[in-house]
């Protein structure tokens, strides 16, 4: 059994970026600008986005927080997106999701200009990428293939099991790997919360991804000998051993399925790094696109 490490994996991504945004630097050429646009005060989303305003500054790229307050109206949250939209400045725009209730997600995203929708949200992105045309990848799926691909793990041919069927995770994993691609040329079988016998979909996975958000739900007994397990999830669960009075938990139950795998990713240093280390790679496309294209 194997490792997958994202920590060491995403670093790598994120040497070689750096390198990269050195030698625009050094030929007078504009660097990369990504703005994260904060709602509220939800401490995940907190956590998430200062790691990827960190991650930014790891790779030399230019970022700027926005943090409206919770209470903050759907239409001033609207108008400093098209501000961004228009902004030759700004390469990349993510919002932090989830938003409050009152704030119709759909509708940000869907005013997200594409050319700088580095999450690969917006409907005319997720069109191009299920065509197979250039386009942002969203970044939890990039970062998977990005892992499989540092790896060398081969997907051609294999049975891939994605549990979750969510527009972020589930569904475009199932798309890209099912894609005419490397990573990719899987048979696919998405399963999610009106599945009948998942159990025996799960353990019949060459490829088993768990991306439903159920702590420890991916059993032993749900694992094929040999199969690579991707863990997506990540709950944060009360426990009182820890300073801040939570642990992260994955949605498998690492302990008892890793000895069955060939491959395995921990949680956290595991997915989470990654989709940080492919939102970097979709925010240098971005400006990459807009400025030497
Ligand atoms: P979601 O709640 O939008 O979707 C969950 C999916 O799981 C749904 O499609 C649902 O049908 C399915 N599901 C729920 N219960 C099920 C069950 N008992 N059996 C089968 N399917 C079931 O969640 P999401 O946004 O896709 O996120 C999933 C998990 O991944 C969460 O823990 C989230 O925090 C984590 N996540 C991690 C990263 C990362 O970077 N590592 C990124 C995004 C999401």
């Amino acid at each position: 059994m194997q490792i997958l490490n994202g920590k060491e994996a995403s670093q790598a991504i994120k040497d070689s970026l750096k390198l990269e945004v050195a030698q625009l630097s050094t030929n007078g050429k504009t660097v990369p600008h990504l703005v994260a646009v904060l709602v509220g005060n939800n401490g995940a989303s907190e956590t998430y986005v200062a790691a990827k305003v960190k991650a930014c500054e790891e790779v030399g790229f230019k970022s700027t927080l926005i943090h409206f307050e919770e209470e903050v109206s759907s239409l001033k949250l609207l108008d400093k997106i098209r501000d961004l939209n228009t902004d030759p400045d700004v390469d990349g725009i993510l919002v932090q999701l989830p938003l409050p209730q009152h704030i119709s997600a759909e509708e940000v995203i869907n005013t997200i200009d594409p050319s700088k929708d580095v999450d690969g949200f917006h409907p005319s992105t997720v069109g191009k990428m299920v065509l197979g045309h250039p386009t942002f990848i969203p970044a939890t799926p990039y970062g998977i293939l990005l892992l499989l691909e540092h790896y060398k793990i081969e997907t051609k041919g294999k049975h891939a099991v994605i549990i979750g069927r969510s527009n972020i995770v589930g569904r475009p994993m199932s798309i890209l790997l099912s894609a005419s691609a490397n990573p990719g040329n899987c048979t696919v079988t998405i399963c999610h919360s009106h599945t009948k016998n998942l159990n025996e979909f799960a353990a019949s996975a060459d490829i088993l991804i768990a991306a439903l958000g159920k702590p420890g739900f991916v059993k032993e007994d749900m694992v094929k000998q040999g199969a690579v397990v991707i863990d997506v999830g990540i709950t944060r669960v009360l426990d009182a051993s820890k300073k801040s009075g939570y642990s992260i938990q994955g949605d498998v139950a690492f302990e008892e399925v890793a000895p069955k795998c060939s491959f395995i990713t921990p949680v956290p240093g595991g997915v989470g790094p990654m989709t940080i280390a492919a939102l970097m790679k979709n925010t240098f496309k971005a400006c990459s696109v807009k400025h030497f294209e």
